[in-house]
């Protein structure tokens, strides 16, 4: 059979297009190595035939295939016997989607089309075609996924040209500016800039142009029934698969609500540090001003003892030398309140370089006659430079020497101050050897007016370590004590060298 004139390809009296003359070799040729996967399948479901393409695509050798039932190789077996009834019945499928499982164990996703070929009205076979649409099933899933996500967010995502056209609108951006996707897609996206802001959006276009990012930029927007919201957006460029920029993505998110929350907690901090400042302001005026009547009970105790001591009798005596004590205690009290109240007073001087070892020096010469009167022992590393005012770290170390000396043990008291780097500043350790502390009470004794002891044993006012830690803490440090009772304690307090 001689191959003639190929280009002629003359449709039939039916419309259909004719196949050129040919011979069988070719016909069969065309069939086997087609990029196209096709097989034949017998009334009974039985592959009688399959080419090239459809072992390739399922990865068996002829034997492993032909011959074989087809519904072996379907997943679905309610699809394969729907598929083979329609046939039966002279049905032609077109694009009938199912699942077949391959040599390997995966599962390729086709599109079948087939017809029966009768003979004498007998069933001879069906032909079928096997489109692998596993790829584009993976991609629609993926894309159904991100739709599934894009949609369920709760921030405005939106797609737009680089015109600002917009392309895509999903619920959150329905639920943050009130506007449905049908109102918004082709609209331009200035409808949703608050007017102060409309400037802004050329600005943000120019920069998708040029393949820029914007992010987190805080701005306003208005939503369709006007109000006016606070947005977090972030732009990114669209790019398609050649590497074009196509338009733009943009999320944004409502910060509205947080955004006046974090007002509304500015505003009540700077109330309460209002609050604070007039209270404080006010135990000092008062404990200032209580001072001079406090001064007259005192004195005038002092000279009804002197001047009618014989009057008075032994009680008498006693009962007034117990005003005169309970006058200098609330004096002192008073005193260690006002120390107390001006560690925070807002007007502070500014923060120096200080030396401690000459702070260190000025708290001892304060202190001399209670050192001489217990005999005790006071020694010191080479102390360093730091970042507080002269007058707060001589208060920190006359308080932690004071109360060593005051809460020495039996043995004469033995005191060390030192001070190491600690990578973001200095930590200072004051180590006595006196009576200690019950590790319980390590925080308490940071309190104001906490104590442990009663005035008869040790006198005191229990503002002490308050003040410490007052004065620390505004340096940015913080205090501790390391103890045991009978075995001395260890005070230790930071200041961070800041810049
Ligand atoms: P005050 O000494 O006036 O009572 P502080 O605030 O300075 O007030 O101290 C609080 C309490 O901590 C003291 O009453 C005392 O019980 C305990 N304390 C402070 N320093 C020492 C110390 N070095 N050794 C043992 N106990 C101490």
């Amino acid at each position: 059979m001689g191959c003639l004139n190929r280009n002629a390809v003359e449709p039939t009296s039916a419309g259909m297009p004719q196949i050129p003359p040919t011979d069988l070799a070719e016909l069969r040729d065309f069939l086997v190595n087609a990029g196209v996967a096709f097989h034949w399948v017998a009334e009974d479901g039985t592959i009688l035939w399959a080419n090239s393409a459809e072992l390739e695509m399922m990865g068996y050798g002829a034997g492993e295939y032909i011959g074989h039932d087809i519904a072996e190789f379907y997943v679905d077996q309610p699809v394969i016997a729907d598929i083979l009834a329609r046939l039966k019945n002279d049905e032609k499928l077109k694009d009938y989607e199912a699942r077949l499982r391959c040599k390997d164990g995966s599962i390729r996703h086709v599109a079948v089309s087939s017809s029966v070929y009768r003979k004498d009205g007998d069933f001879i076979h069906s032909r079928c075609v096997t489109q692998d649409i596993t790829a584009q099933k993976k991609a629609a899933e993926l894309q159904q996924r991100l739709c599934a996500i894009v949609e369920s967010s709760d921030d405005a995502i939106i797609a737009k040209d680089l015109n600002g056209v917009i392309l895509s609108w999903n619920r959150g951006a329905e639920r943050i500016f009130g506007y449905k996707a049908d109102e918004m897609i082709g609209k331009h996206i200035s409808v949703l800039a608050a007017p102060d802001r409309l400037d802004e959006i050329p600005d943000i276009l120019d920069r998708l142009r040029r393949g820029e990012r914007v992010e987190h930029f805080k701005t306003k927007r208005r939503a369709k029934d006007g109000r006016i919201l606070t947005v977090s957006l972030t732009v990114s460029p669209l790019i398609d698969p050649r590497g074009g920029i196509i338009g733009a993505s943009k999320v944004a998110r409502d910060i509205t609500i947080s955004e006046s929350q974090a007002e509304a907690l500015r505003v009540a901090n700077n109330a309460l540090s209002a609050v604070n400042a007039d209270l404080e302001q006010f135990v000092y005026s008062a404990s200032h001003d209580l001072q001079e009547p406090l001064r007259m009970v005192a004195a005038y105790s002092e000279m009804l003892t002197r001047t009618f001591r014989d009057k008075l009798g032994p009680d008498g005596a006693e009962y007034l030398d117990y005003v005169l004590q309970g006058a200098l205690r609330m004096e002192q009290l008073l005193k260690d309140l006002r120390a107390y109240t001006l560690v925070s007073t807002s007007r502070q001087p500014p923060v120096e370089n200080s030396d401690s070892g000459v702070a260190l020096e000025r708290a001892l010469a304060v202190l001399r006659p209670a050192i001489s009167d217990s005999g005790a022992r006071i020694t010191s590393a080479a102390l360093p430079i730091v970042k507080l005012q002269q007058f707060r770290l001589e208060q920190l170390f006359q308080n932690l020497i004071s109360n060593a000396l005051r809460y020495r043990g039996a043995a004469c008291p033995e005191i060390r101050v030192s001070a190491e780097a600690d990578g973001n500043g200095w930590q200072f350790a004051v180590q006595d050897n006196g009576i200690g502390i019950d590790p319980k009470y390590k925080e308490q004794i940071f309190e104001l007016f906490k104590r442990l002891h009663s005035v008869a044993e040790y006198p005191g006012t229990g503002m002490g370590l308050a003040i410490c830690k007052r004065i620390v803490e505004r340096a940015g440090g913080r205090i501790w004590v390391e103890s045991e009772p009978g075995r001395g304690s260890t005070f230790y307090f930071t200041i961070p060298q800041r810049t």
